[in-house]
């Protein structure tokens, strides 16, 4: 290569890396896989030894990157926090156990351990107690997070080990947990997270920690930083004395064959996919402290380790077409169209494209064949054309400029990153917004879901949210696919939401910025709608936890005639907006209950909601002081126990939902 050429290339990569760097660690987001970021930063490296004239005191290749926010309390670590050198080849893993074997003669074992790919912590106890946790930090300095951490109930806050301590692990989401958060959040018209990385990240930087513990997290431990103990002289014998202590520990294996543990980078390419969590590699450790000191360090990471990236699951299609879906607040996202191709353990036929900048960004047209990874292996995600594929004919892609539904001319914010229809009575919109106020984490009207809605628009039977409560149950019977007891069921579910909690009311109506968690917070300071609908923007923003454009939509929204005409019709038709009435019909005030085997299609966390809602108690035991238990299909032991007491009242769901209509 050409000097200048090399000089401009080392630039480039270098405000890439740092680009990157800054969305990962500080904005838990990335643009391009990780297995390309690394591949980026290795790259970088090597021109910089080969070019030092070019090396900058201040590169990025020199630190760990940052993940600290600007306005978090910060705790030096007592000892530094290193990266891990990567290989991202078969052959480069290796290289290195021959490398680390000119060093030292004899039998080595090493452990090979799952790279989880979480966000790294420092837990510092001494004497025996959890005294704080930070963040990786840039390896010197950490972010303070003990508040967060100690809302993990597998964190042990006090060991048996009493000198100073730091152990060191990566903070976890389960793959279950994230998929329940983000079908949460899409539904609360929030932004879902692309990977269970961002979302763990994202969850321990939070400011409420009673948040944090709403997100179930969990971790496994790898490694400690100061510790003193002279019967662990090993990588693998500090993970089994790390167990002992109380901490859940990464999934390991400990041999000195190197044929063996080359092997395992096959196994887990594969097993990885039957874990509840993710990992992104393998790490091969020197095992031996001894050998591990011989070895030493650089400034950035240990040479005695290694970390094999695994390569992301890659897959090419044709890009069939572009669908603009409008969602229930008018925004305008583009979603691809797939040729189905399997990747990663599931079929993919569809891809969202953000907006109309991101297809700009790739340079997309119409059957253009395109490479698609799983961000964060989960997400379907197009990361580029295959130009030598693309036909002569390929069709631009134009961003359309009025609504595909109701062809109002859209509106375009932030530079072209968000396309909205602002038409209130948009069908597509009016569709999404009565599937938000039905959904089961807002108001929760079962057998409401898309479909039937469809159906009921099209037969012009409701036109808008309100119309929910006076549906003509006996047409409804007669629909195609409908009957008697589809009508009946409906006609409960739809009764019973009108005693729902306020904070999901409030969450159903599609104030924007307005998700469950929000109503919750303004349902502290408002007990009913009526004051909240009178809140001015000041006041709303005064409550701890609102920010501006939350308390500027809330205003918006109920200054808007057609909104307050519908909270009137709501209020007619005897929805109950009011914290005290609604919480506690009262119904059940003073009654207890047990529920066991299955009701109707309710799970059981449903009824229970339903259960307290209505001012009753949930239990879990049978006992004589029980008024109620509530028995469905196949219940089991808890119904023949009931039956010895004869004070214990045995209903039906059916019983049930009477006595809460
Ligand atoms: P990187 O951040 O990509 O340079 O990789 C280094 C990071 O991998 C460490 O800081 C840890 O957070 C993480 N990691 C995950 N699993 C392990 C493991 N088994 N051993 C060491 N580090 C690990
Ligand atoms: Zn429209």
């Amino acid at each position: 290569m050409k000097v200048d050429k090399v000089k401009n290339k080392i630039e480039k990569l270098r405000s890439e890396v740092k680009k990157h760097n800054d969305l990962y660690y500080k904005k838990s987001q990335s643009e391009i896989s990780d297995f390309e970021f690394d591949r980026m930063l290795k790259n970088l490296e090597e021109l910089e030894e080969q070019y030092p004239q070019f090396k900058e005191s201040a590169s990025p290749t020199d630190f760990v990157g940052s993940d600290i926010s600007s306005d978090s309390s910060i705790i030096t670590l007592n000892t530094p926090m290193y990266s891990l050198d990567k290989a991202f080849s078969m052959e480069e893993v290796e290289n290195f156990f021959s490398k680390v074997k000119e060093k030292e003669t004899g039998n080595m074992p090493f452990t090979c351990e799952l790279k989880l790919d979480g966000f790294s912590v420092n837990l510092y106890y001494d004497n025996g107690e959890l005294i704080y946790a930070t963040t990786r930090g840039d390896g010197i300095v950490g972010e303070d997070i003990t508040e967060n951490i100690k809302t993990i109930p597998s964190i042990p806050l006090k060991i048996s080990h009493k000198t100073p301590i730091e152990v060191r692990g990566e903070i976890i989401l389960n793959i279950d947990e994230f998929d329940r958060i983000n079908k949460e959040r899409e539904s609360n018209g929030e932004k879902v997270f692309a990977n269970p990385r961002n979302a763990a990240a994202g969850s321990i930087k939070l400011k409420d920690p009673a948040r944090v513990k709403a997100r179930k997290l969990d971790y496994k431990i790898y490694s400690v930083g100061l510790f003193e103990e002279s019967s662990v002289d090993s990588q693998y014998k500090l993970l089994e004395y790390l167990r002992n202590l109380g901490f859940k520990i990464v999934e390991h294996y400990y041999s000195d064959n190197v044929a063996d543990l080359i092997e395992q980078c096959k196994i887990w390419d594969k097993g990885r996919d039957d874990l509840n969590y993710m990992v992104d590699g393998l790490v091969f450790k020197v095992s031996h402290f001894s050998i591990q000191d011989k070895i030493g360090h650089t400034s950035k990471f240990p040479k005695w380790a290694v970390a094999y990236k695994f390569k992301a699951k890659e897959a090419e299609t044709k890009l069939l077409s572009v669908d603009f879906q409008v969602g229930r607040t008018g925004a305008v996202t583009p979603v691809a169209k797939l040729n189905p191709v399997y990747l990663a353990g599931t079929t993919v036929s569809r891809a969202t494209l953000h907006n109309a900048n991101e297809i700009k960004r790739l340079g997309l047209k119409e059957g253009d064949y395109v490479r698609l990874i799983k961000s964060g292996e989960i997400v379907p995600k197009i990361i580029g054309v295959n130009l030598d594929r693309r036909s002569e004919n390929a069709k631009s892609i134009i961003f359309p400029e009025s609504c595909p539904v109701c062809s109002t001319q859209l509106i375009s914010l932030d530079n072209g990153s968000k396309s909205y229809c602002d038409n209130l009575n948009c069908p597509a919109q009016i569709l999404r917004r009565i599937e938000h106020f039905a959904s089961r984490d807002t108001v929760g009207i079962r057998g409401l879901g898309e479909s039937v809605i469809q159906q009921l628009l099209d037969n012009n039977m409701i036109e808008k949210i309100e119309d929910i409560y006076s549906i003509d149950y006996e047409k409804f019977a007669s629909l195609p696919h409908q009957g008697k007891r589809s009508a009946e069921k409906l006609q409960k579910a739809v009764e019973v939401s009108k005693t729902q909690k306020l904070g999901k009311l409030i969450a159903g109506l599609g104030i924007r910025f307005v998700g469950l968690n929000t109503a919750k917070i303004l349902t502290d300071s408002y007990s009913d709608i009526d004051s909240l609908m009178k809140a001015t923007s000041a006041d709303l923003f005064a409550i701890d936890k609102i920010g501006e454009k939350t308390a500027d939509a809330v205003v918006e929204f109920f200054s808007n005639k057609e909104n307050i005409l519908m909270i009137k019709s709501l209020k007619k038709s005897g929805v109950v907006f009011n914290k005290i009435e609604s919480k506690m019909s009262g119904k059940l005030t003073g009654m207890s209950f047990v529920v066991t085997g299955k009701i109707e299609n309710y799970t059981r966390k449903e009824l229970n909601d339903l259960i307290e809602d209505n001012g009753g108690k949930v239990s879990s035991t049978v006992s004589s002081k029980l008024d109620y238990l509530l028995a469905g299909e196949n219940a089991g032991s808890k119904l023949e126990k009931a039956r010895k007491f004869n004070t214990i009242k045995i209903i039906s769901g059916q019983d049930f939902f009477d006595k809460i209509r």
